[in-house]
């Protein structure tokens, strides 16, 4: 069973947010709690969430994934910008106990001249206010390119927020593949290079998610920006190693290419047709 998605937005609601994943053959979806370049949430519609849980249930979904504002920023220098981080990492950790057993990812975050390590600590100080034993949620770091004074773009500095954290078993990472390609890391030429030094630095079984994104720059050059799949410098064969890679397959994959619904759909079956024609 392969789990593809693709990013959803919640403006029609929860439920409404797994029926567009069925219509294009999706079976895990990621989204927005709030407005992604904002900090409101809207109110919650628990009869909605629920419909959308029972929905998921019935048509097999992986995990989905929440994805936290890009404006969250839990290592930056302004206390507000902190403690709103904290706010809308709390908020949106509650609204997911209504969806119990999924995913919140968020970018580490920017240092803005402080250095990783100060920020890393910054990071882990929120992670122990907000992680709670009860919680369903794993919480997923997500691997950056290192643009700016982006934390995460090294599988170290992942690792140095995860040994500060407590409740670390509600910790893993969420690896986008436009990202480690920007941030150095040959996906395209060494796979498994890629994943053994994944699993020597952070360990695999840490790895709950991936980002399956072309990348429009070449690697190592540190710029984040998304291509279409087959349209960037990864390309289509590297990102099929990715999608069937042994050690990755039963992970859900979200698709977050500049596309809408219908060619997010086409992607899927683009990569669903390759994958079988692949097949040994
Ligand atoms: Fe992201
Ligand atoms: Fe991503
Ligand atoms: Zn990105």
């Amino acid at each position: 069973m392969q789990y593809i998605g693709t990013h959803l937005s919640l403006a029609k609601g929860f439920l409404a947010m797994g029926k567009d994943a069925l219509s294009i053959q999706a079976n895990t979806f990621q989204c927005f709690l709030r407005n992604p370049r904002g900090a409101k949430a809207k109110e919650l519609n628990i009869a909605d969430i629920t419909a959308l849980n029972q929905f998921m249930k019935e048509h097999s979904f992986a995990p989905i994934v929440a994805h936290a504002p890009y404006t969250m920023n839990p290592c930056s220098t302004a206390d507000r910008v902190r403690e709103l981080a904290y706010e809308m990492f709390e908020g949106d950790l509650a609204c997911l106990e209504y969806l119990p057993g999924n995913y919140y990812n968020f970018h580490p975050g920017s240092h803005l001249g402080q250095g990783a390590h100060k920020a890393c600590i910054m990071i882990a100080d929120l992670l122990n206010r907000v992680l709670k034993p009860e919680q369903s949620t794993i919480v997923l770091l997500e691997t950056m390119s290192g643009k700016g004074s982006e934390v995460g773009g090294s599988l170290e500095e992942l690792r140095m927020i995860i040994d500060r954290v407590e409740l670390s078993d509600k910790l893993g990472v969420c690896l986008d593949t436009c990202h480690v390609s920007d941030a150095g890391y040959d996906i395209i030429n060494d796979p498994d290079g890629v994943l053994n030094e994944f699993d020597t630095i952070i360990g695999l079984n840490r790895l709950h998610a991936i980002h399956l994104n072309d990348s429009l720059n070449p690697p190592g050059s540190r710029k984040d920006r998304h291509a279409c799949i087959g349209e960037g410098t990864i390309g289509l064969e590297a990102l099929l190693r990715i999608l069937n890679h042994p050690q990755l397959a039963h992970l859900p994959f979200l698709l977050e290419t500049p596309n809408d619904l219908k060619g997010h759909g086409e992607e899927i079956s683009l990569l669903k047709k390759e994958s079988q024609r692949r097949k040994p």
